[in-house]
Formats: C-alpha cells, sequence, structure tokens
C-alpha cells in the first residue's frame, strides 16, 4: 500500500451519469435508529452537478454507524432463513399387485 499523492481530491468524476462531477456538499443526513429518526446536519456528501446523484462519505457514515451504534459487538439482526416447504406429493401409490 502506498499513497501516491497526498493532493485532496475535491471533485471525481459521477459514476451514474458519467458527464458530471461530484462535489463535496455539506447536507443534512437522515437515517433511522430503530423507530427515532436521527437528523445530522453538515454530513458530507459527494453530489453530481449534473444528475444530482448524491453519495455520503463513506467514512463518515462509517463514523456515524458508530456512532449510533455504542453496542457495536450487539447485533440484533433479524435472522431470516428461507423455508423450504416440501409440499407432499401425491402420485406414489402403488399399483396394487395382482395374483
Ligand atoms: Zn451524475
Amino acid at each position: 500500500m502506498s499513497i501516491p499523492e497526498q493532493e485532496p481530491k475535491s471533485t471525481f468524476p459521477c459514476n451514474a451519469c458519467q458527464a458530471g462531477v461530484m462535489r463535496l456538499q455539506l447536507l443534512t443526513y437522515f437515517t433511522w435508529l430503530d423507530d427515532e429518526m436521527v437528523m445530522v446536519p453538515n454530513f458530507p456528501a459527494w453530489v453530481c452537478d449534473v444528475c444530482g446523484k448524491r453519495e455520503y462519505d463513506e467514512r463518515a457514515v462509517n463514523w456515524l454507524t458508530t456512532l449510533l451504534s455504542p453496542n457495536a459487538g450487539k447485533t440484533t439482526l433479524n435472522q431470516k432463513t428461507p423455508r423450504r416447504v416440501q409440499a407432499a406429493r401425491r402420485g406414489h401409490s402403488r399399483p396394487p399387485s395382482t395374483e
């Protein structure tokens, strides 16, 4: 791993429309924490000046996630295991043996 340049990138090409340029802006970030809506003002986000695509800064999102979940080791995930219900199949009736 090597950092080629320490040049701070303030813009980069949009990967959605490939014509615009993503610029760093400070927006208000909304997220849900259980049943509560959390609002974070001045949240860094990249906004395309052509198509308007928004991409929140990954580091900032990670920071916020860590901030909002102090019990990081505690995950309450709804375990959704797909269950296969095997339909009972008929048609296995053997023909009665004839003598
Ligand atoms: Zn765009």
